[in-house]
């Protein structure tokens, strides 16, 4: 999953929502540990800026 650094507005709805806790959020970015992501699909979907993309369904 990838995420878009300039669309993100780091409001942290993804970190809530990924099952594995692949996401991590900080002060100034948000970053995802692509060894843990599943590719689930629920950050991309959550993600009210669409910052997110990369699921395969
Ligand atoms: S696709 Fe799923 S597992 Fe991967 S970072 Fe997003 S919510 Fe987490
Ligand atoms: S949900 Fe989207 S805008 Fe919010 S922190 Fe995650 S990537 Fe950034």
């Amino acid at each position: 999953m990838i995420i878009n650094r300039e669309l993100c507005d780091i409001c942290g709805s993804c970190v809530a929502v990924c099952p594995v806790d692949a996401i991590s959020v900080s002060e100034f970015c948000v970053t995802i540990n692509q060894d843990k992501c599943i590719e689930c699909g629920n950050c991309q979907q959550i993600c009210p800026a669409r910052a997110i993309s990369g699921a395969k369904k």
